[in-house]
């Protein structure tokens, strides 16, 4: 990252990847195949150098998460990573939380749209084409709960009833949900900005505010004012236009429920959304269920200030087809291109989808489409990335 706050780019970028448990060793591969390709043709390389986390890193180190492979993501600022296992009774309670609260990554960016061919349970999946901004480090995720039953927890229950007036039940667990002002504000600018920077029409703040007033309710509130005190020239808030912004970017805001169900029967009326971490959770899985599912769902975990990215698998490890060179190589080699295009390298990146929207419109697939698809050839993951490389 350079003074000017620019991401500078080497000619070999070296760059940290993690293969990732069980499915890991079978999609990694097929997607690294297919990135050297594209980086290659347009004169481009990467020096890949591997770095351990999970099952791999536990086996060699004794360690689930290695400090060598946070410093890494450190030093190289940007990264990839397919799927971690989640290690059970151990101290973290998630590699990929413990990573993105680590590097600060408080933007999880997941684009939705959806490519020629692919098969969905929808109408209209080509109306889905959605850039979800999930904040990262705050909200429920910030592992702040008590065990019903415990000592902790009894603490906290007379605290709240001397102190606060609040009566918790006996027997409740107790979580705390915190949301403030700066987390808010950087979040809500992150995908205003790209909004700015990408041309899109608006950005749906999603919260359920109706509801938690002084968390999910705050964020809208801070949203709207960031865009009065940052943005007037570009975007304007629903209520300060009346929902007509003329050429500026439309900023509106929407109860997570209805959300759910809007994003469903009224796709295109959404378009780049900004919303917590348990809301975006939920949404972005939902929304990839629209678009060909998990297998082809990407992610990038994203600290705009400082540069830093973990770009990611969305899915778990699948663990019982690993190794049989089965699924969908999908989210991880779309995730990076996620990464080359935060890399700048978008030729690159826009050659990989067309090359991959070719393979799948010659019905050439993995099985996880093959079984949605009439007349398709299921094929390994490795033979899905060899047959996206020959249509570079
Ligand atoms: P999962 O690994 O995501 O698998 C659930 C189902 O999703 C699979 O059975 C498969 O569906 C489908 N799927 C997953 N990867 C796919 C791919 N590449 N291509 C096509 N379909 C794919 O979820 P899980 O079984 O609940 O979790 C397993 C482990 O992964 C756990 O240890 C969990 O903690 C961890 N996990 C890690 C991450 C991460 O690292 N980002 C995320 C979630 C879970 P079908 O059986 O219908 O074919």
């Amino acid at each position: 990252m350079g003074a000017d706050g620019l991401l500078h780019v080497p000619e070999v970028p070296i760059i940290p990847f993690i293969e990732g448990d069980g499915t890991g060793v079978d999609i990694w591969p097929a997607a690294k195949l297919v990135l050297d390709a594209a980086a290659k043709k347009h004169g481009k390389e990467v020096a890949w150098v591997e770095v351990l986390a999970g099952e791999k890193a536990f086996n060699e180190t004794g360690n689930w998460l290695p400090e060598e492979t946070v410093e890494s993501f450190r030093d190289h600022l940007i990264g990839i990573k397919g799927p971690l296992t989640t290690p059970i009774g151990g101290g973290i309670r998630s590699l990929n939380v413990a990573l993105r609260q680590l590097l600060d990554l408080y933007v999880c960016l997941r684009p939705v749209r959806w490519f020629q061919g692919v098969p969905s349970p929808v109408l209209h999946p080509e109306a889905v084409d959605m850039v979800i901004f999930r904040e990262n480090t705050e909200d429920i995720y910030a592992g702040m709960e008590a065990e019903a039953g415990t000592e902790e927890v009894e603490k906290l229950r007379t605290f709240l009833r001397e102190q606060m007036g609040w009566d918790v039940r006996e027997g409740s667990g107790i979580g705390i949900k915190p949301i403030s002002q700066m987390g808010s504000k950087r979040l809500i600018r992150a995908a205003i900005q790209y909004a700015v920077d990408k041309g899109r029409e608006s950005v749906t703040i999603v919260h359920k505010g109706n509801i938690q007033k002084f968390t999910e309710g705050a964020f809208m509130k801070w949203g709207y004012e960031l865009v009065r005190e940052e943005f007037s020239d570009v975007a304007v808030g629903w209520d300060d236009c009346g929902g007509k912004p003329g050429s500026k970017i439309l900023v509106k805001d929407s109860i997570a429920d209805i959300t759910l169900q809007q994003v469903l029967t009224r796709p295109a009326e959404f378009d780049v959304i900004a919303t917590t971490n348990l809301n975006g959770d939920y949404l972005s899985d939902a929304l990839a269920a629209q678009v060909g599912g998990i297998g082809i769902a990407p992610g990038g975990n994203i600290n705009y200030m400082t540069g830093h990215g973990i770009f990611e698998a969305t899915h778990g490890t699948a663990p019982k087809y690993a190794g049989q060179d089965k699924v969908n190589p999908g989210s991880v080699l779309l995730s990076g291109v996620m990464m080359f295009e935060h890399l700048g390298w978008d030729a690159a990146a826009k050659d990989i989808v067309t090359a991959l929207e070719a393979t799948i419109a010659d019905k050439i697939v993995t099985y996880d489409f093959a079984r949605m698809m009439d007349g398709a050839t299921e094929v390994k993951c490795s033979e899905f990335a060899s047959a996206i490389v020959d249509r570079l």
